[in-house]
């Protein structure tokens, strides 16, 4: 499949941790992006797709646009983990080692290119209810990407 030419991104402010909201099945860029034809995208909407073995997949190119996050598609990354839900479907933490360590080294070469781009979980991208400046886990309108990217980052500094 050729992926159609799709318009740049001007800016790069956001690296936006996703999940695929899946359990522990063995499933990567192929898959989403079939899901995502089916939601009416042109692609898959991620450009980075991290499978279960660590395997990192390219999706959209780095420079394009993506469709990940509403709202911030126009200045951001978007990476997704695949898993992040239990075998009921509810929000869990299941990611394994390899992820981690792909993870790690994806974000490391990102913030080396995009230096000033703040990392975060699309919960975090949640309204601000309270205006507090920050988003905290009351004010989240999802759970992805089931895990606290800020406290894994404090655990493992890039
Ligand atoms: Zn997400």
């Amino acid at each position: 499949m050729t992926s159609p030419r799709l318009k740049d991104r001007t800016s790069t402010d956001l690296l936006v941790v996703h999940c695929s909201a899946t359990g522990s099945a063995d499933i990567g860029k192929r898959e989403i992006t079939q899901w995502h034809l089916k939601r009416g995208f042109v692609t898959i909407g991620y450009h980075y797709v991290i499978r279960r073995d660590g395997t990192l997949e390219t999706g959209r190119r780095e420079s394009e646009l993506g469709a990940h996050a509403v709202g911030h598609n126009h200045n951001s990354i978007g990476i997704c983990m695949v898993g992040g839900v239990d075998a009921k479907g509810k929000p869990a933490d299941n990611f394994q080692k390899a992820q981690w360590d792909t993870l790690r080294v994806l974000l490391s070469q990102l913030k080396a290119r995009y230096s000033s781009a703040r990392i975060v979980g699309h919960r975090d991208l949640s309204p601000d209810l309270n205006r507090d400046g920050k988003v905290t886990p009351n004010e989240f309108t999802k759970a992805c990407p089931s895990f606290d990217i800020s406290a894994w980052l404090k655990k493992n500094p890039l």
